[in-house]
């Protein structure tokens, strides 16, 4: 730290993003992107924009905002669209919470949005996960705070139904729920169809995991014309040319092909339902996850072990430090070749180990 470094900041932690290694090849199943590349389209429509990368980006994307409002069924005054959902969710953070409207989200959630109080110095309160995992909505409802809910959460990529969001939606009509559902094409309820109807929601989402857009960094956020409004105010006193013209024009290939996208998510639903079947015969349990990832934990195992084990091997996979997870490993649902690839070396560990 430099002796010029705010007071403000002094003691932030940064988030700690999954390995990105360069060193070597990896069967890479540690950050939740897709295995599958972008649609022909997407690729062939960010080409043809790099030819005016002289020009500054539209800052209000217009063309992509109409194409997200025609797919999610709102008006294009109910979107924001940002450089990646990390981007939407911190301008949520600046935007609804303060000293008098603290955060609340599960103890065990995406670890960013501690960061992000952090950074914006907001006070913020984390509910432990109940002893399944699932996320004690009793106890969020209690609260008067600005709510965080990953759905589904991750890592456990346990999903809330629509009808637990819209209680918590209803338990106060006074405080904003901010549902990040970064993971949720892959079998969750979606909250969108409820922005009409809670002007307290603010539904997030991103091109990152379904629409195989991560390098892209692009995510939205919809919800009531008004809270809109606020993310916008936010995000034209910080950069108004958040989202550059390549991603912009691939943000709207994608959404051109929206086939090609459920077709991705069918099969990396039905390359988890096999990864899960194998895992439980090895041993292994493993949370109902409705998210491209499993949460998996083995009874003679130790979590940080087979995370290490796997590395040697070539397989990427996310451990996390946190003790109550500390048993668990995170694995990103690839394609089936990727799959059987980590089951065999996961195999061969048992075999070597118990
Ligand atoms: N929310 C959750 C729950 C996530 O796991 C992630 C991915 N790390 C994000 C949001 C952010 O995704 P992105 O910024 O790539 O849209």
């Amino acid at each position: 730290m430099s002796r010029f470094f705010s007071e403000k900041y002094k003691d932030l932690t940064p988030y700690t993003p999954g390995e990105q290694p360069q060193d070597m090849q990896y069967v890479k199943l540690n950050t939740n992107e897709s295995p599958f590349p972008p649609c022909e389209a997407v690729i062939a429509a960010a080409a043809v924009s790099a030819e005016s990368l002289r020009l500054y980006p539209d800052p209000d994307c217009k063309a992509l905002v109409n194409a997200l409002a025609s797919v999610y069924g709102v008006s294009p005054a109910q979107i924001t669209v940002n450089n990646g959902s990390d981007e939407t969710l911190n301008f949520a953070f600046m935007a609804y919470c303060d000293a008098d409207h603290p955060a609340i989200f599960p103890d065990i959630t995406y670890g960013f949005y501690s960061v992000f109080a952090a950074l914006n110095g907001v006070p913020y309160e984390e509910v432990p996960l109940k002893a399944d995992f699932s996320i004690d909505l009793e106890a969020i409802m209690a609260s008067r705070a600005t709510a965080f809910i990953a759905n589904p959460n991750a890592p456990t990529g346990i999903a809330l139904s629509l009808a637990e969001i819209e209680a918590l939606l209803r338990s106060n009509p006074n405080r904003v729920v901010v549902v990040d559902e970064a993971y949720v094409d892959f079998g969750a309820e979606s909250a969108v169809p409820l922005v009409n109807k809670y002007d307290n929601l603010l539904v997030v989402q991103t091109f990152s995991k379904s629409r195989s857009m991560a390098g892209a960094r692009l995510g939205f956020g919809i919800g009531s014309a008004a809270l809109i409004k606020d993310l916008n105010t936010i995000k034209y006193s910080t950069n108004p040319y958040n989202i550059n013209r390549v991603t912009a024009a691939a943000g709207r290939a994608a959404l051109e092909n929206e086939a090609y996208t459920r077709e991705n998510c069918r099969r990396i639903m039905e390359n988890r339902a096999f990864t899960v079947a194998a895992l439980e015969k090895l041993g292994f349990a493993c949370t109902d996850s409705k998210a491209n990832f499993i949460f998996a934990v083995h009874p003679k195992i130790d979590g940080k072990f087979l995370y290490l084990e796997l590395k040697k091997r070539g397989v990427l996979i996310r451990h996390f430090e946190k003790a109550r997870i500390a048993d668990y490993n995170r694995i990103t649902v690839g394609s089936r070749e990727q799959m059987e690839i980590f089951l065999a070396k996961v195999k061969e560990i048992l075999e070597e180990t118990l």
